[in-house]
C-alpha cells in the first residue's frame, strides 16, 4: 500500500515544527494503542510514544493535553471540491481546508466536474494545483466514461501513469452493465480502484427524496431503496464474473447492507462506505421542506439508518465518508423540488458521530476512530497510524465543548451543511497531516500563542 504522503499538498517542501503533545489519551485501535500517553513527533514523524509527562524533543512546541484525545487522523475517499468549473461552491484549496479542520490528513477528490476529469492533462493540472495550494494531500479520481456520458471508456492505463488515484462517474450510475464490465475486466491493467453511485435511473426517476409515507404526505416524488440495492447486486455480480474490485459509494438503505453483506460473504472484493448523515439522520427531517436535507442518495427511514449503523458495526460498511458536496447558495435557496442534491460535510463528520453515535453509546469510540481513515484502504492507501516511526497524521481532539455548528462560518467556500445550527460535543483542536500542521482551531491556536 502507497503512503497517503505520495499524494499531492503544499506542505511536502515546507519544514515540519517538533512537537510534544503532552498527557493526551491516545488512542489507534488498528495498533492496538489505547493509554495515557506523551505523543513525540519530531521530524514529521510519531517519534515516540513515552509515558505521560516525561516526552521530550528539543525546541519542541510542548501541548497540555490532559483530558483530550489523540486519534490517528481521518481520511475521506468521497469529496467534491468542485473545481474546474465549480469554484463558486468549492475549490481545491478552501475544500483541504474544510478537511484540515475537520480532522482529515487525506481526501480523495471525485471527477465530475465541468467538464469531467477525464483526461491525464485533467489530472496533471489537478496535481499541480493541489501542490501549489493543498492543506492536506489530495488526491484525484478520473471519470470512468469519457466526459462521464457512460458509453465509452477513458484511457484508464493513461489517467493511472497520470497519477489518478481511482475511476468513477459518481453523481451518476453506470447505466450500462457491458460498459462497467469492460472496465472491471481493464482494471487489470490500471489497477486502480473503481468507485461506483450506485442508483437504477428508471427507478430512481424524478424522486427527490426517499420512497416512503414522508414522500408520501408530503406529495414529493420517491426515490425507492431498491433503486440502489439492485445495482450494488448487479455489479457485484459483475465484478465477482470478472474478478475485480469495486467500492460502493454513499450506502444508503437496509437492502443495500444486505446485498453488501451477501456479496463479501460470497468472497467478492467489494468495499463500501456511509456518510455521517445517513448514520445520524432520515428522511423525517425533509418534512421542514428544507433543501438542507436534500441529497442523493437520500435520508432513508429510521430502519435503513439503524441497518448501516449495524452495518459499520459488523464491519459490512468498511469505512465513513462525507460525500462532501458544495453548493452556492442559489442552488439550495430555492424550493425543495428545483433544489441541488448534496450536503457538505468535512468540518463536522467526526462531531456529528461523536454527538450522535459515540456519547450515547450506540458505537465504540475506537470503532468510530478506525472507520474514519478506513477509506484510504479501499483505495490502496496505507491507513494513518501512530505506531512510532510512522508519518505524523494525527488529529487532537477535545471530547468536551459544545459548540454551534457554522456559527463561527464555515472552512469550506459552502454553507450547505445538514448540520448548520446544530450543537455539537466534542471539536477538532489541531490536525497534523504528513508531518505538517495543517489546522489549528482559533480557540486552541490563541491559547497557545498565550
Ligand atoms: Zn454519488
Ligand atoms: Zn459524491
Amino acid at each position: 500500500m502507497r503512503p497517503i504522503s505520495d499524494l499531492d499538498w503544499r506542505g511536502r517542501a515546507e519544514p515540519r515544527p517538533d512537537l510534544v503533545i503532552s498527557r493526551a489519551a491516545v488512542l489507534d485501535p488498528r495498533a492496538g494503542i489505547d493509554d495515557v500517553l506523551d505523543v513525540v513527533v519530531r521530524g514529521g514523524e510519531v517519534a515516540e510514544l513515552a509515558p505521560p509527562g516525561t516526552g521530550e524533543a528539543e525546541g519542541a512546541e510542548v501541548i497540555d493535553a490532559e483530558g483530550k484525545h489523540v486519534f490517528p487522523a481521518f481520511f475521506d475517499p468521497h469529496v467534491h471540491l468542485r473545481t474546474p468549473g465549480g469554484e463558486d461552491a468549492e475549490d481545491v484549496e478552501t475544500g483541504s481546508r474544510a478537511a484540515a479542520a475537520g480532522g482529515y490528513c487525506g481526501i480523495l477528490a471525485m471527477a465530475n466536474t465541468i467538464p469531467p476529469v477525464d483526461t491525464a492533462a485533467d489530472i496533471s493540472a489537478l496535481r499541480e494545483r493541489a501542490a501549489a495550494e493543498a492543506s492536506v494531500p489530495v488526491g484525484f479520481l478520473a471519470t470512468l466514461t469519457r466526459g462521464m456520458a457512460g458509453e465509452e471508456l477513458t484511457e484508464m492505463a493513461d489517467l493511472s501513469d497520470a497519477g489518478a488515484v481511482g475511476f468513477s462517474d459518481d453523481g451518476l450510475p453506470v447505466r450500462d452493465a457491458n460498459v462497467l464490465r469492460r472496465a472491471l475486466s481493464y482494471q487489470r491493467l490500471a489497477g486502480l480502484q473503481i468507485a461506483l453511485h450506485e442508483e437504477d435511473p428508471d427507478l430512481s426517476g424524478k424522486g427527490v427524496m426517499h420512497e416512503g409515507p414522508v414522500s408520501a404526505v408530503l406529495g414529493l416524488e420517491g426515490i425507492p431503496a431498491v433503486s440502489e440495492s439492485t445495482m450494488i447486486a448487479r455489479d457485484a455480480a459483475l465484478a465477482a464474473y470478472e474478478g475485480a474490485r469495486i467500492h460502493v459509494q454513499h450506502l444508503s438503505a437496509r437492502e443495500s447492507v444486505d446485498v453488501v453483506a451477501a456479496a463479501k460473504a460470497a468472497g467478492v472484493a467489494i468495499s463500501c462506505e456511509a456518510t455521517p448523515h445517513h448514520l445520524t439522520l432520515t428522511d423525517e427531517e425533509v418534512r421542514t421542506l428544507d433543501a438542507r436535507f436534500k441529497m442523493n442518495p437520500p435520508l432513508r427511514a429510521e430502519a435503513d439508518r439503524q441497518a448501516l449503523v449495524e452495518g459499520l458495526r459488523a464491519g459490512t460498511v468498511d469505512c465513513i465518508a462525507t460525500d462532501h458536496a458544495p453548493h452556492p447558495p442559489q442552488r439550495k435557496e430555492v424550493p425543495f423540488e428545483e433544489a441541488a442534491m448534496g450536503v457538505t460535510g468535512l468540518e463536522t463528520a467526526f462531531a456529528v458521530i461523536h454527538t450522535d453515535l459515540v456519547l450515547p453509546g450506540v458505537l465504540d469510540l475506537g470503532l468510530v476512530v478506525e472507520r474514519m481513515s478506513a477509506g484510504a484502504t479501499a483505495f490502496g492507501f496505507a491507513p494513518p497510524t501512530l505506531a512510532p516511526g510512522s508519518a505524523a497524521n494525527l488529529v487532537l481532539f477535545d471530547p468536551e465543548p459544545e459548540w454551534e455548528a457554522g456559527a463561527d462560518g464555515w472552512e469550506s467556500r459552502s454553507a450547505n451543511s445538514c448540520f448548520d445550527g446544530r450543537r455539537l460535543r466534542g471539536r477538532v483542536l489541531m490536525t497534523v497531516a504528513a508531518g505538517g500542521v495543517a489546522y489549528r482551531q482559533r480557540s486552541f491556536a490563541l491559547g497557545v500563542a498565550t
